[in-house]
């Protein structure tokens, strides 16, 4: 008996904790299925290859249509798409359903004609982020951290991107970002007060383990850089990127927080729980960031089974975004209403830890504004007391001092 408690607590978490998510959420995908079908010479080892996933990746839509039969609105006009760029590793495409166009995951990432409408109120930029960059590939809008745009790829383009004005661009020219990085660091080292450092893109962790590891070095050199913060959708899209090797260049960088990008529960497959949980062995926290989409994840039960899943593979949800307006997305906006009715769902029916900030990023450059529920009902007739209700619409007083 007692060697068998011995075994277990021997077994690395790695295993443990990662054995334990599989069994919680059984995963119904199988990319190995996928795999034999479509690319009947590729040998596991080469599927898993991260560096295989991105030489292999699905950029035009007659690649597309070996693997998707595309409905009338994905099929492009004479125009072509909208400007961001396609791109789809066979991993993800493996998770894209083949027939059905309405399919959450296909509608995140097979553009569709609605990209090329202009609506009301849409812009390039809604954030205005260029007008808060003191230096190319620097955001610096709040007083004690910057956001560094460290590359403009990523493996995947999300067809609702914040920043489809600028990502996409492939050709990377190692020098040029150099330059770029090296004037943003000059920055950073140039204003103590920035005390953290949001590393994003495109996805930082589409480069490779030795470029990411000179940032995070340089990044770390600067004395008054406290916590180094990488964003990345990675672990959903391409979660063979998540070796060994990279989470040891990681791991020496700490503090490092990591936020990941998730849009819907089929995201969490058995290489992702497998992804996260080296991540999260390693010491790295990990958030979550997801954006509310019209018929994708606007309901309290698709977003009670990914904020719950995500807690299982041991990420804490940390923002839920209101859209975007970018250029050519209001097929994929919902009232803020809807996101509200989320939140309302979830506080007090399922854990606090499952239940993000709702946020709206101000067009214009205000920054992150958070949205709540109204649970405060305002003073009582007699004025004794504040009136609060509860999540089950009861209604509640707490005294007032
Ligand atoms: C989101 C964001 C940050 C980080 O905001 P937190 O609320 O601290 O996560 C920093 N800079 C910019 C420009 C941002 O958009």
């Amino acid at each position: 008996m007692k060697k068998a408690i011995l075994i277990e607590s021997d077994e690395p978490p790695s295993q443990a904790g990662v054995q334990r998510a599989l069994r919680l959420a059984p995963s119904t995908h199988s990319s190995s299925t996928f795999r034999r079908r479509y690319f009947p010479d590729v040998s596991p080892q080469q599927w898993n290859d991260w560096r295989w996933q991105l030489a292999n990746r699905v950029t035009t839509i007659p690649e597309l249509e070996r693997f998707v039969d595309l409905s009338d609105e994905e099929r492009p006009t004479f125009k072509g798409h909208g400007i961001l760029p396609l791109s789809i590793t066979p991993y993800y495409l493996s998770l894209v359903h083949p027939t059905d166009s309405s399919q959450p995951i296909r509608r995140s990432v097979v553009p569709t004609h609605h990209e090329q409408l202009l609506s009301r109120g849409e812009a390039a930029d809604p954030l205005g982020e260029e007008d808060d960059s003191p230096v190319p590939g620097l955001v610096h809008r709040y007083p004690d951290r910057v956001l560094l745009l460290a590359t403009n790829a990523c493996s995947v383009y999300c067809r609702y991107c914040t920043r489809s004005r600028r990502v996409g661009n492939h050709g990377r020219r190692d020098g040029l970002l150099q330059a770029q990085w090296e004037r943003c660091l000059e920055y950073i080292r140039s204003h103590p007060q920035v005390r953290d450092v949001l590393i994003s893109g495109g996805d930082p962790l589409t480069l490779p383990d030795k470029r990411l590891q000179w940032l995070l070095s340089r990044l770390r050199a600067i004395p008054s850089v406290e916590i180094i913060r990488i964003g990345t959708k990675v672990p959903a899209v391409l979660p063979q990127r998540i070796t060994r090797e990279l989470v040891s260049v990681l791991r020496r960088f700490h503090p490092l927080w990591i936020s990941l990008h998730f849009t819907h529960p089929d995201e969490l497959t058995s290489e992702t729980t497998r992804a996260c949980g080296r991540l999260a062995d390693a010491g790295i926290p990990l958030g979550s960031q997801t954006v509310l989409l019209q018929g994708i994840n606007d309901d309290v039960p698709t977003m009670r089974a990914l904020f719950q899943g995500l807690l299982r593979i041991r990420v804490r949800p940390y923002y839920l975004y209101q859209c975007d307006p970018i250029q050519g997305s209001a097929h994929f906006r919902t009232p803020v209403e809807r996101g509200l009715e989320i939140i309302r769902g979830l506080r007090g029916h399922t854990t606090g830890y499952a239940v993000p900030t709702y946020v709206i990023d101000a067009p214009g450059g205000g920054g992150k504004i958070p949205l709540l529920p109204q649970y405060c009902l305002g003073p009582s007739a007699d004025g004794d007391s504040l009136m609060l209700t509860n999540y089950e619409g009861g209604t509640f007083h707490y005294p007032t001092p």
